[in-house]
């Protein structure tokens, strides 16, 4: 029997974490591996394709309705190809930390058996540019010992995703947390590909995939699926199963190593993202 491996998905919002990992976990199913996975983000929206568009009610409002007492059917909704689909959920907004939901979430999993052990991969869907307060969560206790970082080739995205190894490295210092790769989900950016082998070189990991850009993607958000459930024969569903097997295949795990903000200008400069300012 294999290892179980907890990941965490980081990134910059809108970047396409939860439909990545969602498309990456149909990938992973079909290919026979047992597959949780537990939305961090308080949009409640991280396993919607897996559920077909079944709203879940996220682990905060089933414990704000039903009390802490709660059996894990009721936090838990199996979903396609018998994946196992959690929704942390948030606090009122502005009420308390966001990260908060996080917290409460794993720990009710544990204590209700989720971890069973034919599980082969748990995926945490976590929200945010930076890796701070309850959004460290997954890594800071260390359920999840393996990183992944959305990103493409805008500049905001490679911000994120800097400051995003900045907290890992953090992490990764004091316990076994490490940073897996940099996955492009490409905005079809001029030399997006160069620019992320550069990006992800200087952070001392490498680029584990990179994700081409095709609508077909929102078709089959429209059709609450995911690509693979959706267009089986298409070459957007072969990606994610090429994605599936990087990530199963993947033995690269490093600390991370953050640039200075004059090194990631440089590289922005360089790749035409940022105007050099020599002439000022
Ligand atoms: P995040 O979880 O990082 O906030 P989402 O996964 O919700 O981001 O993605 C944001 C939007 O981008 C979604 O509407 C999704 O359909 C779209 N999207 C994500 N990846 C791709 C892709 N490879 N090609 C086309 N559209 C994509
Ligand atoms: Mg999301």
């Amino acid at each position: 029997m294999s290892e179980l491996r907890q990941i965490a998905i980081y990134g910059k919002g809108g970047i396409g974490k939860s439909t990545t990992t969602q498309n990456l976990t149909a990938g992973l199913v079909e290919k026979g591996k047992k597959v949780m996975v537990v939305g961090c983000d308080p949009k409640a929206d991280s396993t919607r394709l897996l559920l077909g568009g079944l709203a879940q009610k996220t682990v905060l409002e089933t414990i704000r309705e039903e009390g802490e007492d709660v059996s894990l059917d009721l936090l838990l909704k199996e979903g396609f190809g018998g994946t196992r689909c959690v929704e942390s959920g948030g606090p009122e907004p502005g009420v308390g930390c966001a990260g908060r939901g996080i917290i409460t979430s794993i720990s009710m999993l544990e204590n209700l058996g989720a971890y069973t052990d034919d599980l082969d991969f748990v995926f945490y869907d976590v929200l945010g540019d930076v890796v701070c307060g309850g959004f460290a969560m997954p890594i800071r206790e260390g359920k999840a010992q393996e990183i992944y970082i959305v990103a493409s080739g805008e500049m905001m995205a490679l911000y994120a995703a800097n400051n995003i190894a900045k907290g890992i490295s953090r992490y990764a210092r004091t316990g076994g947390v490490r940073l897996g790769g940099i996955i492009c989900n490409s905005r079809k950016v001029d030399r997006e590909l160069d620019l992320l082998r550069a990006f992800s070189k200087e952070l001392n990991t490498k680029l584990l995939y990179f994700v081409p850009r095709d609508n077909i993607v929102q078709r089959a958000e429209i059709n609450k699926q995911t690509v693979i459930q959706y267009k089986p024969d298409s070459a957007q569903a072969q990606e994610y199963r090429n994605l599936a097997e990087a990530v199963i295949n993947n033995k690269d795990l490093t600390i991370p190593t953050p640039m200075s903000q004059a090194k990631l200008e440089e590289i922005l400069t360089e790749f035409g993202l940022m105007e050099d300012d020599y002439s000022i």
